[in-house]
């Protein structure tokens, strides 16, 4: 999961059942977005839906996405379902412009900001390797990794 995602080069059945299955596992986590190298296929795909509870859901798949340009700050308390049991406050771009392809190979533009620019640049951080643990300062990230540990030693997932 540390490593760089390869492209995608066909849209094929394969990709369908794929996006589906990370649908099902980001819903019942649940969680707003999933990278594809999460569940262990190291491909640029990830799927998010930020359709609020109480509307139908929405699963958006993004191939191969490339963050074309990128404004503002903006600051948010994130969680990772590859980060056990850990949030920290992360500074991202308030704004941010994604070119990629939808589950259907139509190229798309996405222009995001918000809580949508949040997940995209979180979700495409995974697809390069790197995890949102990786924008905190270092203290941080050495107080989550002796909690995991001692999570581990008490024998608690
Ligand atoms: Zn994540």
């Amino acid at each position: 999961m540390r490593e760089q995602a390869e492209p995608v080069e066909n849209i094929d059945e394969e990709i369908q059942t794929l996006i589906d299955a990370m649908g099902q596992t980001m819903y019942s986590a649940p969680g707003i977005g999933l990278a594809a190298n999460q569940v262990g296929e190291p491909i640029q795909l990830l799927v998010y839906d930020l359709t609020p509870k109480d509307k139908e859901r929405s699963l958006c798949a993004l191939i191969n996405p490339e963050i074309v340009s990128a404004e503002g700050e903006i600051l948010y308390d994130e969680a990772c379902l590859s980060v056990i049991d850990f949030s920290a406050e992360v500074k991202r771009c308030a704004m941010v412009k994604v070119r990629g392809f939808d589950r259907h190979g139509k190229p798309v533009d996405i222009e995001a900001d918000g809580l949508m620019a949040i997940c995209l640049q979180h979700e495409i951080d995974h697809l390069n390797g790197r995890l949102f643990i990786d924008h905190i300062s270092s203290l941080k990230r050495a107080l989550y990794k002796r909690r995991l540990q001692k999570m581990l030693k008490n024998g608690k997932d």
